[in-house]
This record gives structure tokens, sequence and C-alpha cells, in this order.
């Protein structure tokens, strides 16, 4: 089996590494969902743009990853899942006292429920199919922790967690489960952080980003969504079919310090 031909959802794909995953299993051969909670022409066009350049089907579905009834929907619009990549995230950043109840419900909601939710509703169909990869975009944040990210930290553990029960519900089937945990991807999300970091660090930008943000990456260097995406290939791929239940770190070394 490989991955040509399949279908892959990739949950929050209209921009950073969800969109990067998305253009690299096309390029594999895959047919792609796009997928995020707008509904613009712009996001259709990205799924025509993936089409058109790669030469496989591709449609973008609006649904709303904060929500449960949305997740599932996604799976059964999508009409079918070989391989399901769980990847839209949020960040706020704020000390746990200050930390505001309707950004720690976000989070949660879709950083974590929302992976509950769709791989509740894609593992039938792989097991009517025969064949599934769920692959969940974790972070380096799954495996450590950093002040004033309780939201997201507890959600990417809780990932990681999930993923590997899912595996051991799925090990003995040609279904794999595993957490993929980048460092930081220079994305839309990490753009996002860059300014309240300046100010509470009371430093300019490129000072933020190699001392701050990739202080805890030794390699210094930014992943790539590129590389993120041929990380989802090779887990897709039948080389990876023994792997289950794991992580695999994109970090340039965070988790080895
Ligand atoms: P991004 O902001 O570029 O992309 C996030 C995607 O999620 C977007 O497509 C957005 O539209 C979508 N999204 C947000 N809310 C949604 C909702 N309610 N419903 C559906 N889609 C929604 O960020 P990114 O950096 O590409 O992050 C992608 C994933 O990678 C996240 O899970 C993030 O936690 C994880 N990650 C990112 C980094 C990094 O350095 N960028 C590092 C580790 C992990």
């Amino acid at each position: 089996m490989t991955v040509s031909g399949k279908t892959a959802i990739v949950t929050g794909s209209n921009s950073g590494i969800g969109l990067g995953v998305a253009r690299e299993l096309a390029r594999a051969g895959a047919n792609v969902v796009l997928n995020s909670f707008t509904d613009r022409e712009e996001d259709h066009a990205l799924a025509a743009d993936v089409a058109k350049e790669f030469g496989v089907e591709a449609r973008y579905i609006q649904a709303d990853m904060s929500k449960g009834v949305e997740c599932r929907a996604l799976i059964t619009k999508a009409g079918g899942c070989d391989i399901l990549v769980n990847n839209a995230g949020i960040q706020h950043v704020a000390p746990i006292d200050e930390f505001p109840v309707d950004k720690w419900d976000a989070i949660i909601a879709i950083n974590m429920n929302s992976v509950f939710h769709t791989t509740a509703a894609a593992l039938p169909e792989m097991r009517v199919r025969g064949w599934g990869r769920v692959i969940n975009i974790a972070s380096a944040h799954g495996l450590t922790a950093s002040p004033y990210k309780a939201a997201y930290v507890a959600a990417k553990h809780g990932v990681v967690g999930m993923s590997k029960t899912v595996a051991l519900e799925t090990a003995e089937e040609p279904i794999t489960c595993n957490a993929i945990c980048p460092g930081y991807v220079l994305t839309p999300l990490v753009e996002a952080q860059i300014p309240d970091t300046m100010e509470k660090y009371g430093m300019e930008r490129e000072e933020v980003i190699k001392k701050v943000m990739l202080e805890r990456q030794p390699s210094r260097e930014f992943a790539t969504v590129e590389q993120l995406g041929g990380t989802v290939v090779f887990l897709a791929s039948d080389a990876a079919a023994q792997i289950t239940g794991t992580t695999i770190s994109v970090d340039g070394g965070w988790t080895a310090l």
C-alpha cells in the first residue's frame, strides 16, 4: 500500500503546517481534503491550486474544530478517510492565574478534543477499508513544558497520550496512530507570538527569535512545513507500518537537551 490514491483529511490546513502537510501528501499522490473554520473563496481556491499542481483530487470542507459535531461531520462529508492528520491548533500565552477561561476552553477544544472527535468518526471507516493512518500534529510541548502555555502544554500532552491509547486499540489492525512533535516552525501561529514575546522580554524581533524562541532549539533553525509534510508522508507509508503509539520529534534537538 502506498500513499498514492489514498484520501487524506488534514484539519486546519488553509495555512501553515496543515497546508504544507496537505501539499506533501498531494505530491505523494494522495487525494486531499483541506479544512478550516472559514468558508471563503480563497479557501476553496487553495484546494483547486493543490489539485492543479499535483494532479490529485483536492477539496476544501469548512468545519469548526472547536465543535465536536462539526469535527465528526467533516469526516462524514469527506466520504472516506484513509489518512487523518489532526493539525488544527491555536495558542494563547498567559500566566495560569491570569489565563482567560475562554482561551483555555478554546485551546482544549481545538487542540485536543477535536482529535478525539475526528478519530472516533474516522476509525470505523478505516476498519471497513482495512487500512488507516492517524497522524497527530502535537508539539515539543507535548513532551516538555514552557511557562505561560498551560492550556497548550496540557492539550498537547493530552494528544500524545491519546495517540498511544488509539495505537493500542488498533494494534492488531493495519492501522497506526502516532504523534509528530515539532519544535518551532515559522508559521502564522508562531509569527503571532513574536510581538507579545518582544514586549515580555523587551527585545527586538531577531533577538527574540534567536535567544528566546530558538533558545531551546539547539539547531537554531526553524523547522519547515515541508519537513513536517515529509514526516507525515513517511508515517503514512509502508515503511512505517510497525511504527505506532509513539512520537517523532522534528525539533532541531530540543527534546535531547
Ligand atoms: P497556523 O495558525 O498557521 O495554522 C493553524 C491552522 O488551524 C489554520 O489553518 C487555522 O485556520 C486552523 N484552525 C484554527 N482554529 C480552527 C478551528 N476552530 N477549526 C478548524 N481549523 C482551525 O499554525 P501552525 O503553526 O501551522 O500550527 C499547526 C499545528 O502545528 C497546530 O496544532 C500547532 O499547535 C502545531 N505546532 C506548531 C508549531 C510551530 O512552531 N508553528 C510547533 C509545534 C506544533
